[in-house]
């Protein structure tokens, strides 16, 4: 398992292997030191997020989106090309290859699983264990994300 965090000290982004509660989580960037939470990961399943503790997690592809969306575009403009060219069959063969190649990536792109407080994303076997964990909810995702704003709006505070 791969844990990926941003540094709350420095924003530097770490990747760490085989997170384990016995080793603290050392920044590359700034050496901040943070423990990682000890309950996170059981018999090689991930039970919450190792940087936080929080047990809301959700899953992604891991897959970039623009990635897809630039194979539908590139086909598309391709068969468009073959359609002005009068090839009907060049046509749809091409936009039928375009549909078949991102469904088969989409099926084959691994998930990232991904923290709703800290975003922190844990990759590889276990990340997922008997599918517990969900694709993004966006009712949780907004709560989170209010507690983010909130936090914000407390450091700016205390500083002005
Ligand atoms: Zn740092
Ligand atoms: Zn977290």
């Amino acid at each position: 398992m791969e844990l990926t965090y941003r540094c709350p000290g420095c924003q530097q982004v770490n990747r760490i292997v085989d997170p384990s509660p016995d080793r603290p989580l050392v920044c590359d960037g700034c050496g901040q030191t943070h423990s990682s939470a000890p309950q996170a990961i059981r018999n090689g399943a991930l039970q919450c997020c190792p940087f936080c503790g929080t047990e809301d997690l959700y899953i992604q592809k891991d897959f970039p989106h623009r990635l897809g969306l630039a194979i539908l575009v590139a086909g598309f403009a391709v068969s468009t090309a073959f359609w002005y060219a009068m090839m009907p069959l060049a046509t749809f063969g091409v936009l039928l290859a375009t549909v078949f190649l991102d469904w088969i990536l989409y099926h084959r792109v691994p998930d990232v699983t991904i923290c709703y407080r800290c975003l922190s994303q844990v990759r590889g076997p276990g990340s997922n264990p008997e599918r517990r964990f969900q694709p993004f909810d966006l009712a949780i995702g907004e709560r989170y994300r209010q507690e983010r704003l909130r936090l914000e709006q407390l450091r700016s505070e205390q500083r002005g």
